[in-house]
């Protein structure tokens, strides 16, 4: 029986090679090629070019008025050259490296041509000849390869749709599509491929966005559901006398906003429930000692703990903060990195394994195969956001019932949220410890480094040390290396012998880069000319500038998680953004941050300024993948669909409600998110 999971290799045309292009392209069933949409439209409706604008591409009809002629530049180069008359105009219309166009024209012909006009020169430049049956229709763009082409893929949704559009039954169930006037799935499909016109694809999209969200937001639901199912083992049972006891030997007071997400926290370990808690916190909002407080809470329970950090620096700086946190506590730690070497290796083992050991503080070696725990019964991940979702999984997997708590300084906006970390509940330090002093942050053009240099020998006179972060020009690490040294090189020149500069870049291994560190926590440097591999936190009291070179290059919410690097210490902190913003938008940016300490109205700001990939990070694995929602441009389609997810879901027989049957049905088959 045919069935939407039917791979695509059943189709007419399609072979072995074809089969290996279609799944490059992510398309492995039918269901798959049929929600595989365009990324465009061209509009072959024939035009008027005394309305086009400059550079639009247009579709135009007229009649050639000399014969063609093609030019070769050197061997693959070519330009096919002729002109047409429209009404009483004469056009000039070129084809590039398509000689064999030559044959489909001569002169005295009718001939209609998709390109860009161009204006001032009275030319098309064209893309496609049309015939009269392909013009006056608006033709999907599909995202093609090597293997597959975009003619190729356009004949398959055809067969495939044609064959198959009996069964593109109705998922989202009717009375939602009611509510919101969405289409069929089936009309959905046709109108994206085919579309009559432009507005009715925009309609048909508008349906896709919504189920795409709807599905992915019933999904988190019942994730949710399975996660809150009971399970006595994960109950947390703690002593609140250990906890007091701990409370009265910190050096500070906890704030109101530590106090209460704790509260949250405990509330949560103690039901027998796991927990899947995330912990939001701008940087130096403390944290580290919220986690303290819920893996004494696993500990005193007689239950095991894991702290699990990205960095091997990180790791070290938490197991030390944690021994002395813990002083008379009965707290035994141990610290398991890439670098621990393979004799404590395998001393540590078995006392992992047989619980004598209770906090395990680590990277991602914690969650190696050879790592067996006795009860973990609180798994903790500092800096989420720099792990993958499987990572994260990996390490709760250690143990049976493991409660989790997932920390982070990356500031969401709420809006955002569901699609970060739909299935987890949020708790948030919106408040920093008081007595604090802000950074103080300046921007100032690139014309005035000097004077920005000079700020910086008086600050490592008075013996304060100095981060120059280095421009992200792309996405490339290598490209960023280079612009690392050569800095590196400057600043040499500029304080050596004085004062010695160090490096860092991604480049550099893990252990180059946390001697590197290290030795500037020991101020053995006492400037850091460093690439973003900074941005997590690790704490050197004594720096006390960060100098961030075109500063309009970064998100905003990652010059607030660099800046965060300095205002560890007592002293006066500074940030100083060095950017030539070509735009009135990249002016403002740099204002917000020089104006503004708080990461959530950044995050916002963001936002608005330009777009959600700044906040979570190109780089950032984590975030689901869309296929054509966008969790920032169509955020209330978004708001609607999680709503609405969640009314359904919290009627307990809503999978056997006759209009959700298909839905149930799809979710039955397609339970897993996917990530990216
Ligand atoms: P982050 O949330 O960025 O991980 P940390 O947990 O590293 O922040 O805390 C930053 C600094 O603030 C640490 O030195 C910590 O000891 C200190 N700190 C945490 N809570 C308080 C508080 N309530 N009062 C004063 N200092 C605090
Ligand atoms: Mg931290």
């Amino acid at each position: 029986m045919a069935s939407l999971t039917d791979s695509v290799g059943v189709l007419k045309g399609v072979g072995q090679k074809r089969l290996v292009g279609l799944n490059k392209l992510g398309i492995n069933t039918i269901n798959d090629l049929l929600t595989y949409y365009p990324r465009r439209y061209d509009d072959l409706s024939i035009k008027d070019l005394a309305t086009a604008a400059d550079g639009q591409k247009v579709t135009v009809k007229g009649i050639i008025i000399a014969e063609p002629t093609v030019t070769f530049f050197g061997r693959k180069r070519s330009r096919l050259v002729f002109r047409i008359k429209i009404a009483d105009n004469i056009y000039t219309v070129s084809f590039f490296n398509q000689p064999w166009l030559k044959k489909e024209v001569s002169a005295n012909d009718e001939v209609i041509v998709f390109g860009t006009y161009n204006q001032a020169r009275n030319t098309v430049q064209g893309m496609k000849i049309l015939t009269a049956q392909t013009a006056n229709s608006f033709d999907s763009i599909y995202p093609a390869n090597k293997e597959v082409k975009q003619a190729t893929i356009k004949q398959l949704i055809k067969l495939a749709f044609d064959a198959y559009q009996p069964l593109l039954v109705d998922i989202v169930p009717a009375s939602l599509r009611r509510r919101y006037r969405l289409e069929s799935f089936h009309d959905t499909i046709k109108n994206i491929h085919f579309p009559e016109s432009p507005k009715a694809a925009q309609r048909a999209f508008r349906t896709a966005k919504f189920m795409e969200f709807f599905l992915f937001a019933m999904k988190v639901q019942i994730l949710k559901g399975a996660h809150r199912k009971t399970d006595p083992a994960a109950q947390i049972d703690y002593d609140p006398k250990v906890l007091d006891k701990f409370n009265a030997q910190l050096p500070f007071k906890l704030t109101s906003a530590q106090t209460k997400v704790v509260r949250e926290i405990l509330a949560d370990l103690k039901r027998p429930i796991q927990m899947n808690r995330l912990l939001q916190g701008d940087v130096g909002s403390g944290k580290t000692v919220v986690a303290a407080i819920a893996i004494l809470a696993a500990i005193s329970a007689h239950k095991q703990a894991a702290i699990m950090a990205p960095t091997e620096i990180l790791a070290e700086q938490h197991a030390n903060s944690f021994a002395s946190m813990f002083a008379g506590l009965n707290v035994n730690i141990v610290l398991l990195t890439g670098a621990t070497s393979a004799a404590a290796r395998r001393s540590m083992l078995p006392r992992i394994a047989d619980g004598e050991v209770n906090l395990i503080v680590g990277t991602h070696a914690l969650f190696q195969d050879d790592v067996h725990y006795a009860n973990l019964g609180l798994a903790v991940i500092d800096e989420q956001h720099r792990f993958g979702v499987n990572q994260r999984q990996a390490l709760r997997q250690k143990g049976t019932s493991t409660n989790m708590l997932a920390m982070t300084a990356t500031p969401i906006p709420r809006t955002l949220a569901i699609t970060m970390y739909g299935d987890m509940d949020v708790s948030v330090i919106d408040q920093l410890p008081t007595g604090r002093k802000p950074i103080k942050t300046t921007w100032i053009q690139s014309a005035k480094t000097d004077s920005a240099i000079g700020f910086v020998k008086k600050q490592l006179r008075q013996g304060n040390q100095v981060y120059v972060v280095t421009p992200l020009i792309e996405e490339s690490e290598a490209v960023d290396m280079k612009n690392a040294v050569a800095i590196f090189e400057r600043f040499r020149a500029i304080f050596e012998p004085d004062y010695k500069v160090g490096l860092l870049h991604g480049r550099m291994s893990n252990q180059e880069k946390d001697d590197a560190m290290v030795a500037f926590k020991n101020n053995q440097f006492q400037v850091m000319v460093a690439t973003t591999v900074i941005e997590v936190g690790v704490d050197v009291a004594n720096a006390n500038t960060m100098l961030i070179f075109d500063a309009d290059h970064f998100g905003l919410a990652q010059l607030h998680q660099l800046r965060g690097r300095v205002g560890r210490g007592s002293t006066q902190s500074y940030c100083i953004l060095i950017a030539d913003p070509k735009n009135e938008i990249g002016k403002q940016r740099m204002k917000a941050v020089a104006s503004s300490t708080n990461g959530f109205f950044l995050s916002q700001k963001d936002l608005e300024l330009r777009g959600q990939g700044d906040i979570t990070g190109a780089k950032q694995s984590g975030m689901p993948d869309f296929k054509v929602a966008d969790p920032v441009g169509d955020l209330n389609i978004l708001t609607v669909a999680n709503e609405e997810a969640q009314n359904i879901t919290a009627e307990k027989d809503w999978k056997t409600k006759p209009e959700n049957v298909q839905l149930a049905k799809y979710l039955q088959m397609n339970q897993t998110i996917n990530y990216h």
